[in-house]
């Protein structure tokens, strides 16, 4: 950066000098040569217009007023009718002209070349004359006719070296401009790249640590709007690396302790069956049947393990497609309708109309499993689940309800989360994986449905979610 200004600052100025000095002097010769023929031009007329005395006092008044010098003689060359030094006029500032008699003597001794440009082209010429010390005149000669008037011969002279003096300042001017200009743009690239660099070497730092494992990084973004949104996203990109690490570890800790017990289980009824009940019938079919209700659930337990981390990679598309909830429902409940005779549970489903939603009916399936398994495992006493599915506003609410020992209000919100447990349900024989709400909220996210708990302690629980509703049916 601090490169780029400098050579930037360096670009500005050659752009500076050339135009100043080098065009300068073009400029100035062009200017002169049309100032040179707008003057004579105005004596032409004068000359035909005027009587002699009034023509030379129009010309002394030019004279005086243009920094030139001009010369009228006779056309023979013999009387001077006008001369600069003479007539006292034409006074050039000083600095231009430090010795003027020997100007003029220069000036004088052109008249003869002059000459003999006018006579080549037809008694008007312009010349430049290059004089020593690069100090050049421009000289314009042309013969005054008029009726009835003696032909005279005009002589002007323009000095263009003070336009050598004048870049000679300028160049003087512009060592200056330019040092002070490099000196700024040092400083101030110095100054900005100060301030846009230190950031992103701090960002660099914090990202370095971010990839050594060290989490909860805020990463400082500076001044500039650009700078400050990349530390935010770096920052939040921090802050998820640490929660799916946390999840990780969470993971592999609960895992491993939720395989543990049933492993343990299995290993010591195995070791009880061969060391002990092997020979005895009954105590051996009862081991075993240990044996075999812990393999069931570390079968449930791998395979909501699978089912969430399919859910949570995102990889899963929604397969979205307009289906009867009512009746989808219906099929699910049928299937536990023999707990209801062999084992006292009562299912009461409320609702009279089909009602149809726009959502993946597996997964949606799968949500209302869930809510019932829980429901059942924690009903109560009275041993009865109500479902419900009515309209709410745009959407489809589907409410599972029971009477049971209810969740505790600082628990509703976390009972959804991975591997959580309620406090008042830690008994063996109603454990569950820990994951079947985590996969209902997974499942709900995805459909962008509305969810949650409504309870109360030793009265029971309602879980509910809502669907975008799509139209609905009277049942026959
Ligand atoms: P689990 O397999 O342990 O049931 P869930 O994710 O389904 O895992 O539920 C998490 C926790 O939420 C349960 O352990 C329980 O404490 C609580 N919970 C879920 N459903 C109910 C309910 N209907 N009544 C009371 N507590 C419930």
């Amino acid at each position: 950066m601090f490169l780029y200004f400098v050579v930037f600052a360096a670009a500005l100025m050659i752009v500076l000098w050339v135009l100043q000095v080098f065009l300068l002097n073009n400029f100035y010769g062009t200017m002169k040569t049309q100032q040179t023929k707008e003057v004579a031009r105005e004596i032409e007329t004068a000359f035909k217009h005027n009587n002699t005395d009034r023509f030379l006092k129009n010309v002394a008044e030019i004279s005086e007023s243009y920094d030139m010098y001009i010369y009228v003689v006779s056309y023979d060359g013999k009387t001077t009718y006008y001369q600069p030094s003479a007539n006292d006029v034409a006074q050039a500032p000083e600095f231009e002209l430090a010795e003027p008699e020997e100007k003029e003597m220069q000036y004088i001794s052109q008249i003869q070349t002059l000459n003999e440009h006018m006579m080549k082209g037809n008694g008007s010429a312009y010349v430049k004359i290059e004089g020593a010390d690069s100090q050049d005149i421009l000289a314009y000669g042309s013969v005054l006719t008029a009726k009835n008037k003696e032909p005279m011969i005009v002589y002007i002279f323009s000095p263009l070296w003070p336009v050598s003096s004048t870049i000679k300042i300028l160049t003087n001017q512009l060592i200056f401009v330019t040092l002070i200009s490099i000196i700024v743009a040092c400083l101030l690239s110095l100054y900005l790249s100060f301030r846009i660099t230190r950031p992103l070497r701090k960002i660099n730092e914090s990202a370095k640590d971010l990839a050594a494992g060290k989490y909860g990084i805020v990463f400082q973004g500076g001044h500039y709007t650009e700078l400050v949104n990349l530390a935010d996203t770096l920052t939040g990109a921090s802050i998820e690396l640490e929660k799916s690490d946390m999840l990780q570890k969470d993971l592999i800790a609960n895992v491993s302790h939720d395989l543990k017990t049933p492993l343990t289980m299995i290993r010591s009824y195995a070791e009880m069956i061969r060391d002990l009940s092997g020979d005895n019938p009954k105590k051996r079919n009862e081991h075993l049947q240990v044996i075999i209700d812990e393999a069931d659930r570390l079968n449930v337990l791998v395979n909501d393990m699978l089912e969430i981390s399919r859910l949570q990679s995102g990889k899963l598309a929604l397969e979205k497609a307009e289906f009867n909830l009512t009746h989808a429902i219906e099929s699910i409940l049928h299937t536990y309708r023999i707990m209801e005779e062999e084992d006292g549970y009562t299912f009461d489903f409320q609702c009279d109309t089909d009602y149809y939603v726009d959502a993946d009916e597996e997964k949606i399936k799968q949500v209302v499993t869930n809510l019932l398994t829980n429901a059942i495992k924690f009903c109560g006493g009275d041993k009865t689940v109500i479902v419900t599915l009515k309209k709410r506003g745009r959407n489809v609410e589907c409410r599972v309800e029971d009477h049971g020992p209810g969740i505790p209000a600082d628990e509703l919100d976390r009972i959804w989360e991975r591997y959580y447990r309620s406090s008042s349900n830690m008994k063996r024989e109603k454990e569950g994986t820990g994951l079947g709400l985590s996969i209902c909220k997974e499942i709900l996210t995805q459909h962008k449905a509305k969810f949650g708990t409504d309870s109360t302690v030793g009265e029971g629980s309602q879980f509910w979610f809502e669907l975008e509703y799509v139209r609905a049916e009277k049942r026959k």
